[in-house]
């Protein structure tokens, strides 16, 4: 199958060509001739499928063939991505799909000057890719007309709800013209998912291109148990081990992603950091050189990092494995994409156990676990499974000695080093549902 028989037009065939893209993927040979319909979708696509283009290359088409030129403060087609970063690699991405068409393309996101972006919106854009709480505000500044909309793509939707958008969703979604496209993808659907589904879409066409929710099987997934406090030492010792030359490198919490960055430096490793704390253009620069292979190790929160695309990143490592239990697959997405093969590690501690159970669950696999050598956790990590279940083993309580010698004492309870020292959180003994995708989380 080629870009000609889905019946793309020869500008758009011959943007690709220069990408490289040769073949459609399966999420572009399902979506294009569906979005040329007019249908509206529910696409469920993971990163790395292809999907930017499955979305963008019709609807570039659908406007370049059909409809009115841009009116002043309006948009023809809205894309709305979780984050800045994701905004800004569709937009570029939208960019190069559209540089044979006459067509304006645009992004707009929050943590930089909404002046510019209210100059550059006065003649109208033809897409416009955005975050939801910039789009609002340019609505409600006025600076922004939704009435020419004809298409709207909802990027990644599942991360959307879990940065807590929904109220901006449903806002955004009063201020829509009735009749449209709307194109919904997500990696992951949940029941919240549906139901946004069932409000913004019409009659959609389903679309899976990978089993629900299983992560990309061309990434290699391994972990490796540890204990906490040894994390940072491992991570050295592995990519010395390894060689490891560019590696993205998740971690749970901005003050994780600054303590990994300084120890790193400390010992001469070229590292940086990106975390939603850091200005956006900070954040853009670290992306950059990271990208362009200054920049050797890259530690990042999952909110900093959703957007980054890099050609053949060979390896992921999980320093913290997430607390919702989804983004394991999005951090993992960040290699192995379009049908290169990566390599995904995480550093597991006896207090992750259940996020690692969530994440087994998800996935449908156990994942793999690897001893390092002079690493073995004092703490063991107890067994999990697909199944949610987390084994614990029963404690035999070791007598104390008399000399006071021996075991290890452990809030107050005498247990063998090699058994599990009950961890913060405590270890729940078995777990049927994935506990760590509940709910909406807070913006970050
Ligand atoms: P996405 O899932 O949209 O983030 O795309 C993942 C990566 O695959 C990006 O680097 C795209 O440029 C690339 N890509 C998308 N479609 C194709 C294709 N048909 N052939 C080769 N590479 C592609």
């Amino acid at each position: 199958m080629t870009f000609a028989t889905l019946g793309l037009i020869e500008p758009l065939q011959h943007a690709l060509e220069t990408l490289g893209y040769q073949t459609p993927t399966p999420v572009q040979a399902q979506a294009i001739p569906a979005v040329l319909a007019g249908r509206d979708l529910m696409a469920a696509a993971q990163t790395g499928t292809g999907k930017t283009a499955a979305f963008a290359v019709p609807l570039l088409q659908l406007l370049t063939m059909e409809g009115p030129k841009v009116a002043a403060n309006s948009a023809r087609a809205l894309i709305l991505c979780p984050t800045r970063e994701l905004a800004e690699q569709v937009h570029a991405s939208v960019a190069e799909y559209a540089q044979h068409l006459p067509l304006t393309t645009y992004a707009v996101y929050g943590g930089v000057s909404i002046n510019p972006q209210m100059m550059k919106l006065r003649k109208g854009v033809d897409v416009l890719v955005a975050t939801p709480g910039r789009l609002i505000d340019l609505f409600r500044q006025n600076a922004l007309k939704l009435n020419q909309l004809q298409t709207l793509v909802l990027d990644e939707a599942d991360r959307m709800l879990d940065l807590g958008f929904s109220e901006e969703l449903a806002n955004i979604y009063r201020m829509l013209p009735k009749k449209r496209q709307t194109l919904l993808f997500s990696a992951t659907f949940s029941d919240e998912i549906r139901t946004l589904a069932g409000q913004m879409l019409n009659d959609p066409l389903s679309i899976e291109v990978s089993p629900r929710n299983v992560a990309a099987n061309t990434v290699k997934q391994w972990v490796v148990p540890v204990d906490k406090k040894r994390k940072p030492e491992l991570f050295v010792h592995l990519m010395r081990k390894g060689r490891w030359k560019q590696v993205l490198v998740f971690a749970k919490t901005r003050n994780g992603v600054d303590a990994l960055v300084d120890k790193l430096q400390g010992l001469g490793i070229n590292a940086d950091g990106i975390h939603g704390d850091k200005p956006q253009a900070t954040r853009q620069r670290a992306l950059d050189r990271f990208k362009s292979s200054d920049v050797q190790i890259l530690v990042a929160t999952d909110v900093a990092a959703r957007g980054l695309d890099i050609e053949d990143l060979p390896l992921v490592v999980n320093f913290d494995l997430p607390i919702v239990a989804e983004d394991y697959i999005h951090r993992i997405g960040r290699t192995g994409r379009a049908g290169n093969t990566g390599e995904a590690i995480s550093l597991v501690c006896a207090d992750e156990v259940n996020m690692l159970s969530a994440i087994e669950m998800l996935t449908r696999q156990t994942l793999t676990r690897k001893m390092e050598q002079d690493f073995e956790p004092e703490h063991r990590v107890p067994d999990t499974d697909a199944s949610g279940q987390v084994v614990k083993k029963p404690k035999k309580p070791k007598k104390p000695k008399a000399s006071g010698g021996g075991g290890k004492r452990n809030l107050g309870k005498w247990v063998d080093s090699g058994e599990v020292a009950p961890a913060e959180p405590s270890i729940k003994p078995v777990r049927k549902v994935p506990v760590f995708n509940t709910g909406p989380r807070k913006k970050k």
